[in-house]
């Protein structure tokens, strides 16, 4: 009988084996989420993005997400860190508000601070636009708000779409006041007008960073005047209308902090509703999973002590007294540890920092088929591939950046696994493309190991942000096994 010749068919397929377990052993892939979650964990993710939906529809600002939070901490039995016991013990839970715009909330551990913090870290500012000091004015017989607007933002997308007018003033008789309109369904909205089409041919030619500029938003309020005649006769008539309601003149404004966001709830998107699109995800998609996984905290006691704290100021550089680069942060860490210890020793809190480690935990962007020009596809983060986790941030040669050590991001990624929590790598964008900083190195420069990562999405610093809910849960999901694992 003759031997049948082995084909070069036959060497292929004998190979393939071979090949497949080398490519399992040697190579990494990041699979998408929906292919690793059954139906039951499928279920308590999407009620999960309904829980941060809802939270962030009403914490559209950072002084009404740290209130919100407060609320949350409180039910939670956290109590006021001023208001606590001199002395802390495993399993107490505190938390303390800046000046109403950030918040640090801690469960202290079975160590008693013996062995650093496990922080979570989230800002909870987002770019918007903010009123100018003397605002509102009368022109060819509509009435308008100036604006200065706060963070990144690209002008054009923000004209002709409804917006909310969010905002604290002190008024007249020395007391606060609350202002939001433009949420509810019956409330009014405002609007910052663009240029009708059939008159734009010279603005069509401008530069995208000049289509709209910054003197050009100007919010209207409204058009009906008081009076028959006499000067600024229709803006008293929205003047009339803030004093009525809250005691507000235009003295008070000028001291005001009054922010203008997209008006309206987050919403699913996609026929298959697997997305969210809201306003502010940049940070709320990190800040509400590095609350809730604090909130989870419960039994049993976590070794080490557990604290997310939730930033302001970042989209401007995180300076200011209630920025991440701010001491009330580290002063609040010392009085854990202090209330810890019944004692305060400088240099052993100092060695306890170093001892100490962190998840800056911010967004990135997801690579956009429709730019996918800006990233680089083995490199860059994809929505529904969970966590992404950035070794270094910053721009151009790294500028700017804090780049976590192999060992401490290792480890990190190790964890993740050994609880088969999915994450995927990514940088934001091409080396050349831009980039872009986060608070990581804030505490960093305080000795910490810190590590970025968070939620990937789409439209970054638009009125409109997308992320993808499987993403979110199974960020909650790491975020917590961090504060509650590592070493
Ligand atoms: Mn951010
Ligand atoms: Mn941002």
């Amino acid at each position: 009988m003759a031997e049948k010749k082995a084909t070069a068919k036959d060497k292929k397929k004998k190979d393939q084996p071979k090949l497949k377990a080398l490519q399992d052993k040697l190579t990494i892939k990041f699979p998408n989420l929906f292919d690793l979650t059954d139906p039951a964990t499928l279920k308590q993710a999407y009620d999960y993005a309904d829980q941060y939906k809802q939270f962030i529809s009403a914490a559209k600002t950072e002084r009404e997400f740290t209130e919100l939070a407060i609320g949350r901490l409180e039910a939670s039995g956290f109590k006021p860190l001023q208001a606590a016991a001199a002395r802390l013990k495993p399993g107490d839970r505190v938390y303390q508000a800046l000046r109403g715009k950030a918040l640090l909330a801690g469960v202290i551990g079975q160590d008693l601070c013996a062995g650093g913090f496990r922080i979570l870290g989230a800002h909870i500012d987002s770019p918007r636009f903010d009123s100018k000091p003397t605002p509102i004015y009368e022109d060819s017989e509509l009435v308008l708000m100036k604006t200065h607007y706060y963070g990144g933002v690209k002008k054009y997308q923000w004209t002709a779409i409804p917006l909310a007018l969010h905002g604290t003033a002190l008024s007249a008789d020395g007391s606060l006041v609350t202002i939001c309109i433009g949420e509810n369904a019956s409330d009014p909205v405002f609007t910052f007008s663009d240029l009708l089409i059939h008159l734009s041919r010279e603005q069509l030619q401008k530069a995208a960073a000049q289509v709209i500029t910054g003197e050009e938003c100007n919010l209207i309020l409204g058009s009906q005047p008081l009076a028959d005649k006499g000067d600024d006769r229709f803006k008293l008539q929205v003047l009339a209308l803030l004093y009525d309601r809250y005691g507000l003149t235009e003295r008070d404004l000028i001291s005001a902090e009054l922010e203008i966001v997209p008006a309206g709830p987050a919403r699913d998107v996609g026929m298959d509703r697997s997305l969210i699109g809201a306003y502010g995800q940049d940070d709320r998609v990190c800040a509400y999973p590095s609350l809730t996984a604090l909130l989870d905290l419960t039994q049993p006691i976590p070794e080490h002590t557990c604290v997310t704290l939730l930033s302001d100021k970042e989209e401007v550089g995180s300076d200011g007294n209630t920025g991440a680069a701010a001491r009330p942060y580290e002063t609040f860490l010392m009085d854990l540890y202090a209330r810890c210890r019944g004692n305060y020793d400088e240099l052993a809190f100092r060695h306890l920092l170093e001892d100490s480690s962190m998840l800056s935990s911010d967004v990135t962007n997801g690579l956009d088929p429709s730019f996918a020009s800006v990233s680089d596809p083995r490199n860059s983060a994809y929505l529904g591939r969970g966590l992404a986790i950035c070794k270094v941030t910053g721009s151009g040669g790294k500028s700017g950046a804090s780049e976590a050590s192999t060992e401490y991001m290792g480890a990190v990624c190790r964890l993740l696994d050994a609880h088969h929590l999915p994450w995927q790598s990514g940088e934001l964008g091409k080396v050349d493309a831009g980039g872009g900083g986060t608070i990581c190195k804030y505490f960093a420069n305080l000795g910490m190991q810190v590590l970025d990562c968070g939620v990937p999405v789409l439209s970054m610093h638009s009125p409109f942000e997308i992320s993808h809910k499987l993403d979110v849960y199974y960020t909650f999901l790491a975020y917590r096994c961090f504060l509650e694992n590592y070493a």
